[in-house]
């Protein structure tokens, strides 16, 4: 038996959060959680570490980059997908400096994120 595939949702705007939810909700075999900022997830994943994160990139608190830094230095590894507005390049920069290379462009589109999602969950 399959056990649950964790996605962690990491969105400061609710409504963001929603729709990524709406479209991910019907696979197979997954448990979504939801935080706010990065401070939120960051706790939930030293608890337990997602097999996705959908990272948002600006957000208050702590943003995405900061996430990934610290991430990076307790050394935790496991996909990540990381959202940012097309104009954020240099936000890209240093996301793909800190290892990602999965990047989701805001506004999201909803084929393209639903195959990143099971793409990384079939692999
Ligand atoms: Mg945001």
């Amino acid at each position: 038996m399959n056990r649950d595939r964790k996605i962690y949702i990491a969105d400061d705007s609710t409504v963001t959060r929603m729709f990524i939810i709406n479209i991910i909700k019907n696979i197979e075999n997954i448990k979504i959680s939801e935080f706010a900022n990065g401070e939120e997830v960051l706790l939930a994943i030293e608890n337990e570490t997602p097999d996705l994160l959908i990272l948002d990139s600006v957000m208050p608190v702590m943003d995405g980059l900061n996430v990934l830094r610290r991430l990076k230095e307790l050394n935790l590894n496991f996909p990540i997908l990381f959202c940012t507005a097309d104009i954020q390049i240099t936000t890209k920069e240093k996301a793909m400096q800190l290892g990602i290379n999965e990047f989701i462009n805001k506004p999201i589109q909803k084929e393209i994120i639903l195959d990143k999602v099971l793409s990384i969950l079939k692999s």
